[in-house]
């Protein structure tokens, strides 16, 4: 078997702090695994920035001039995470025979990536990056972490355990993968469904390299609802369940105080009327907003919306003529991303 053409796609949002090392570690990387003979010569690692606000596109742009292997992606608008994951491999996938995808941050084991491609020499389609502890998580990371996957496995969606983004899927996978048509597309829970060989490596996950997590409490917790409702429908049971369940609450305690009146008591008691009004209210609220949530899902479906809009594409352009030297020429490809006149 010749040596694979390897793509290593990293998304890249308000990334500037970080970028520059990222740059320079994964392209070192790269030169190195061809050196070795590991993947082949036209490998690339590409970068895609995200809508970013802050100067990640010019670094980006800047790197693929200087070096062959660093190519960029630039989406037109912040499209998220994973649409910008989907982005990438999918702008690489006829070109690559397997790609890679990591987070900007390097928290990820790099050095994992040889491993990865050793283990799709052996005819794996998708490996998995799990790291092996989260000593090096803030407490509050780790406790929610932990939840969300205990919440996720209670609600019947299998993910692989401490696995996030870091992964690589061979051609076929990425095949299968773009068969997938979803808007939400949560591909930790997606990938394990494609099937194929697979194998999981495992790494220590170390802290940010520099700049800031791009989850906050906020995104994390809309990340881990979207992951439970775009899965399983086991949110509208429980809600049925306690539908239910309050339904035959006030029918015994409905017959219990009825009873009463035949032994000559009257329960004028306004706090069990209150809060019983309080209480069903409270249900019917919550079963209408997670009904609300599922059909605001099948709206999102239905309209079929791209997830993603490329602005400029420079991992399909030639290096020779994106390296074009006359004057004008970087600006007009930065600003605008148009090929120059070429004639
Ligand atoms: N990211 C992105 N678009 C976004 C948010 C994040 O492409 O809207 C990228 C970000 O640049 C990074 C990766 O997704 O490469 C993971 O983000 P981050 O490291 O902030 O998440 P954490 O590791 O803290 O969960
Ligand atoms: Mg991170």
């Amino acid at each position: 078997m010749s040596e694979p053409v390897l793509t290593i796609v990293v998304p890249c949002y308000n990334e500037e702090e970080v970028l520059p090392v990222t740059i320079q570690e994964l392209s070192g990387l790269l030169s190195r695994m061809i050196g070795d003979g590991r993947v082949s010569p036209r490998s690339r690692l590409l970068l895609v920035d995200d809508g970013s606000r802050d100067r990640t596109w010019e670094l980006i742009y800047k790197a693929s001039l200087a070096n062959q292997l660093v190519k960029g992606l630039k989406l037109a608008r912040n499209a998220g995470h994973q649409n910008a994951l989907l982005a990438g491999i999918f702008t690489a996938k006829e070109a690559s025979d397997c790609i890679v995808t990591i987070d900007a941050d390097l928290q990820d084991d790099i050095t994992a990536i040889p491993e990865f491609i050793e283990k799709y020499k052996d005819g794996c389609e998708v490996v998995y990056g799990v790291r092996k502890s989260r000593k090096k998580d803030t407490w509050f990371k780790r406790c929610t972490a932990q939840g969300f996957y205990t919440l996720m496995a209670k609600m019947g969606v299998n993910l692989v355990y401490n696995h996030a983004d870091f992964r690589l899927l061979g051609k076929r996978a990425v095949t299968e993968l773009e068969r997938f048509r979803e808007i939400n597309m949560f591909l930790r829970g997606v990938i394990p469904l494609i099937g194929f060989k697979s194998a999981e490596v495992f790494y220590d996950r170390k802290e940010r390299l520099a700049g800031e997590s791009k989850y906050p409490l906020r995104k994390m917790l809309g990340f881990a609802f979207d992951g439970i409702t775009s899965f399983s429908v086991t949110p509208i049971r429980l809600v049925l369940t306690l539908g239910v369940a309050a339904c035959l609450v006030s029918i015994l305690s409905g017959t219990y105080f009825f009873s009463l009146k035949f032994f000559g008591e009257t329960a004028s008691e306004w706090t069990t009327l209150i809060i019983t009004i309080w209480l069903i209210g409270g249900l019917q609220l919550v079963a209408i907003g997670l009904i609300g949530e599922y059909i605001g899902k099948i709206y999102k479906e239905s309209k079929q919306r791209p997830k993603f809009i490329i602005d400029i594409d420079m991992f399909n352009l030639p290096f020779g003529l994106m390296n074009q030297t006359e004057p004008g020429t970087e600006r007009y490809h930065l600003d605008s991303g148009k090929l120059p006149e070429t004639n």
